[in-house]
């Protein structure tokens, strides 16, 4: 029998030494904090939306990179085994809007503990506060990991689960892609994901805090729509955040940080067209015929961002309302339909829920996540180049991912 070592004991480095070692597997798990699971305590505001509750062919559609390497994985451990698997070793989950399922306790603290416990009752070992340093192959195989105490630890396989660069306070500072590295593998471009984006506009920090419900965000880069959605954002001291942002940060990531110039516009009032837009301020104009523009928007705008729009509209804002003209009526209609903003950058890793791009899968054996390039080492959850949007999906991914490294080695070494 031999014994697997796995690197990092974050999502996917935890549910792999549960299920290695409870297959027969002697697993060693080696951990660099102090504890396990610490961005798994953070996950989904300290909820941990830990899958989500749908078909594989629906999940496939929420990955943004290498969907098809994801295949075999998945539907080895689909989110439906992931919530049994959970339930068998204590954990109660519940399904919320959009199919996210968290603990019943809304406590992600218990994701670690319930996962803690299944590792200590599969007989894994647990190094806590040790770095692994090195990975030590011969021959085209691993043979053990070289620890931050000196120690020399033999190993048969090795897992590296050292996840990505987002949140580093939390251990995942890139480890995992200089090993890679080191015996060859590629890592494809790195960058923050599933972020804020900073605005070239400095009037954000006029409305910061605001949620804005129910718009449209559109991203815009060489006269080309790169993105548009419905839903939710909200502005920050620098930019703008919030679900919509988030999706588009994951999709534009590449575009925005090659330096293209990126435009957006949040159509203010999606339920109506020109017309009825038009229509509607006709009304809430002709109720406020004596007051000023400033103060004739109180139905139509949220308040703080009043000033901000009658500003950008270049009409007066003491302007008597009976006096606006039908021209300047209609430039303010399509202000509203399409309030400019710029893209500055990216938010950083500090506080990017993933990290996108990682281990070239190419050389990844999909159903194992063995390393095509040297025998019993393994590539685990976010270090790979593989990235989805919010709702349980990546956490998915780690579990999956886990899951089908650690049955690979129960068959290579029970
Ligand atoms: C704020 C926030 C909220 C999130 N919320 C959600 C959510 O609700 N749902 C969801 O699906 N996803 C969420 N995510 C994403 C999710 O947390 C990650 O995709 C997931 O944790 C990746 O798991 P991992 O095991 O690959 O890496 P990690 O969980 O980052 O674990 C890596 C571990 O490896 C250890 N390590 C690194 N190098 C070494 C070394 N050399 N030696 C020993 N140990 C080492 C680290 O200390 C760390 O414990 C969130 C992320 C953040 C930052």
């Amino acid at each position: 029998m031999g014994r697997l070592i796995v690197i990092g004991g974050g999502a996917a480095g935890m549910m792999a030494a549960a299920v290695a070692a409870a297959g027969g597997v002697e697993t060693v798990l080696v951990e660099k904090n102090e504890k396990l699971g610490k961005k798994v305590y953070i996950t989904g505001k300290g909820r941990c939306n830990l899958t989500n509750d749908c078909d594989v062919r629906d999940f496939l559609k929420n990955v943004v990179s290498n969907e098809k390497f994801l295949y075999s994985a998945l539907y080895g451990f689909s989110p439906q085994m992931t919530i049994d698997y959970f339930e068998s070793i204590g954990l109660k989950t519940k399904i919320e809007r959009g199919n996210r399922v968290f603990p019943v306790s809304d406590h992600s603290s218990d994701v670690n503990k319930y996962l803690e416990k299944a590792i200590k009752w599969s007989g894994a070992k647990i190094m806590l506060n040790t770095a692994v340093k090195e990975i030590v192959a011969e021959d085209g195989a691993v043979r053990g990991v070289k620890l931050s105490t000196g120690e020399f630890l033999q190993g048969d396989a090795v897992f590296v689960a050292t996840g990505g660069l987002s949140y580093p306070s939390t251990g995942s500072d890139g480890d995992g892609y200089r090993f890679a590295k080191e015996f060859g593998h590629k890592v494809t471009r790195l960058l923050p994901s599933l972020v804020s984006v900073k605005t070239k506009e400095e009037w954000v920090r006029q409305v910061e805090g605001l949620s804005l419900k129910n718009v449209v965000l559109s991203a815009y880069s060489n006269g080309k729509c790169l993105y548009s959605d419905l839903g939710e954002m909200l502005f920050t001291h620098n930019g703008i955040s919030g679900p919509l942002v988030l999706t588009l940060s994951s999709m534009l990531a590449d575009t925005i940080s090659s330096g293209n110039k990126v435009d957006l516009q949040i159509d203010l009032k999606p339920g109506l067209d020109p017309a009825q837009l038009d229509e509607r301020l006709l009304k809430d104009f002709n109720e406020n015929i004596n007051r000023q523009f400033a103060n004739s928007l109180g139905k139509l705008l949220p308040s703080s961002l009043i000033p901000v729009i009658v500003s950008l509209s270049g009409i007066p804002a003491d302007k008597q309302v009976n006096l606006i003209t039908k021209e300047e009526r209609s430039a303010f209609a399509a202000l509203i339909k399409a309030l400019p903003i710029s893209v500055l950058r990216l938010g950083c890793y500090d506080e990017a829920v993933i990290t996108k791009g990682g281990l070239d899968v190419k050389q990844i054996n999909p159903s194992t996540m063995e390393s095509k390039l040297i025998g019993g080492l393994y590539f685990i959850g976010e270090v790979l180049d593989v990235d989805a949007f919010t709702g349980g999906f990546n956490l998915q991914i780690a579990w999956s991912t886990a899951h089908a490294a650690a049955e690979a080695v129960i068959e290579a070494l029970s």
